[in-house]
């Protein structure tokens, strides 16, 4: 166990909604009985994209002891995730470039680095 930052849920605000699952690169949240949970710590390494997206305020970073971020464990529990992660513009995948979470008319997608100047500047 280390002192870390990491993503804390809030139960009461949350409503399962579920766009918190998408934005989390290591796929770390899960929902489980209607509430969204961090199934494994070693997942969640307190980035926070997921923040921006809950509608209801349920989510926020603290610093407390957890088990320590593992990069290894992310890449065995995503990588068959990965490459269904795309570009909502271009279609490219996180394998060609990079991409970024954004929130579009109350939907979670991401965007890659050269559509995201269009979607900035139309
Ligand atoms: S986005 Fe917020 S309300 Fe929706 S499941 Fe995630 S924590 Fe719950």
């Amino acid at each position: 166990m280390v002192k870390r930052k990491i993503v804390k849920i809030d139960e009461e605000k949350c409503t399962g909604c579920g766009l918190c699952v998408t934005p989390c690169a290591e796929g770390a949240i899960e929902i489980v009985d209607g509430k969204a949970k961090v199934m494994r710590e070693e997942l969640c390494n307190g980035a926070g994209f997921c923040l921006s997206v809950c509608p209801t305020g349920a989510l926020s970073i603290e610093e407390r002891e957890a088990p320590a971020f593992d990069e290894e464990a992310v890449a065995k529990h995503v990588k068959p995730a990965a490459h269904e992660i795309n570009c909502f513009s271009c279609g490219q995948g996180e394998e060609e470039r990079a991409l970024i979470p954004v929130r579009i008319k109350g939907e979670s997608l991401w965007v890659c680095t050269r559509c995201l100047p269009k979607l900035i500047h139309g």
